[in-house]
């Protein structure tokens, strides 16, 4: 069985928000002072999340993404690994991180069943990562990966939101990593949405720039098929010799809403069918009656829209990324 959505588009691919807290402030992500944050009641428990997937599965759901707020700051997230690798039509089991703390958690997500790991990552620079991070909690992205990479998890990819005026001197840098290391550096499109007081289009630096820019300092960059799982709405590019891929996020200069196969799990168990739609179904109700959730996924899917209007700037009333797992 599967899950079609209106416009034809199958959905094998479920970002479950674990948390809405984070133990970062990033600057283009969340208030310096916080969110008004979920009630802990309002959160559903690890095993309501499981059952979630479980009920998804025979459906079509065949790969998941832990997500947040910050999904490692909740405790014993491996446990939760544990119980989605355990649904048989599970086939990819993958982790978006800030990445502080990786190094302690890395061989223990990878026992549980973890697959792989996307680290966020916007500067090589100690003094930098704490001004957009606004936390100084010694974060080091390179140690984070080589971390990642001991406890086998694979791929690894870093991204990078690039921000003009203030890391975009830095896209050759990241890139450079690519020729040593067998990681997949990222750079996304800063989006516009919510509360950054102080980001705004300006700071948008388009891919195209960001490609023109590495090749110029490092040469010529070869199409790349990128990655063997999880190439989602990437484009991958390969410097001569080098062991790891550059890829681009266009969520800004180049839609990718036609081939969109995901939809997303709020921590407080919402269906969300895209990023910035304001169209969400609630599961947590009928999961918490003992209902069957198929009818309820079913109408979301009904609903999903065609494409974001992030660019006509509606953002689904949308205050952070963290909100909704990014
Ligand atoms: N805390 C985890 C992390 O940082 O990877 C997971 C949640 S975070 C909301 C998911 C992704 O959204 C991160 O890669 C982050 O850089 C990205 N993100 C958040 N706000 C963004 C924005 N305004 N523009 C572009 N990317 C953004
Ligand atoms: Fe936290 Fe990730 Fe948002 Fe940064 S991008 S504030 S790490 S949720």
């Amino acid at each position: 069985m599967t899950l079609i959505d209106q416009f034809g588009r199958t959905i094998q691919y479920l970002r479950i928000s674990v948390t809405d807290r984070c133990n970062f402030r990033c600057r283009y992500c969340m208030p310096l002072e916080g969110l008004p944050w979920l009630p802990k009641s309002d959160i559903l428990s690890y095993e309501e999340i499981a059952e979630v997937v479980r009920q998804l599965a025979p459906l079509g759901l065949r790969r998941v993404r832990l997500t947040g707020g910050e999904p490692t700051i909740r405790p014993q997230v491996s446990r939760l690994v544990a119980m989605l690798r355990a649904v048989p039509q599970v086939e990819d089991i993958a982790l978006s991180t800030n990445g502080v703390k990786l190094p302690g958690l890395a061989s223990e997500l990878a026992a549980a069943g973890l697959d792989r790991v996307n680290i966020s990552a916007d500067s090589l620079r100690a003094d930098r990562i704490v001004a957009i991070a606004r936390r100084d909690l010694g974060f080091d992205p390179v140690q984070a990966a080589m971390a990642a990479e001991s406890a086998g998890l694979d791929p690894i990819k870093l991204n990078v939101v690039v921000m003009r005026g203030t890391n975009d001197d830095e896209v050759v840098d990241f890139a450079r990593l690519t020729l040593e290391h067998p990681w997949h550096v990222r750079f996304i499109e800063l989006m516009p949405v919510g509360e950054m007081e102080t980001l705004t289009d300006e700071h948008v630096v388009p891919s195209d720039e960001v490609l023109s820019r590495i090749s110029t300092a490092l040469g010529r960059l070869e199409a790349s098929g990128g990655p063997a799982r999880g190439n989602g709405p990437a484009a991958y590019w390969r410097l001569a010799g080098a062991r790891g891929t550059i890829g681009v996020i266009t969520p800004m200069t180049h839609t990718y809403c036609g081939s969109c196969n995901r939809v997303r799990l709020t921590a407080d168990g919402r269906l969300r069918t895209c990023l910035f739609g304001d169209h969400e179904v609630d599961l947590r109700t009928p999961l918490r009656s003992g209902i069957p959730l198929e009818p309820f996924v079913r109408q979301a899917m009904a609903e999903k829209p065609q494409a974001h209007a992030l660019l006509s700037r509606r953002n689904g009333g949308l205050r952070a990324l963290s909100q909704v797992g990014g």
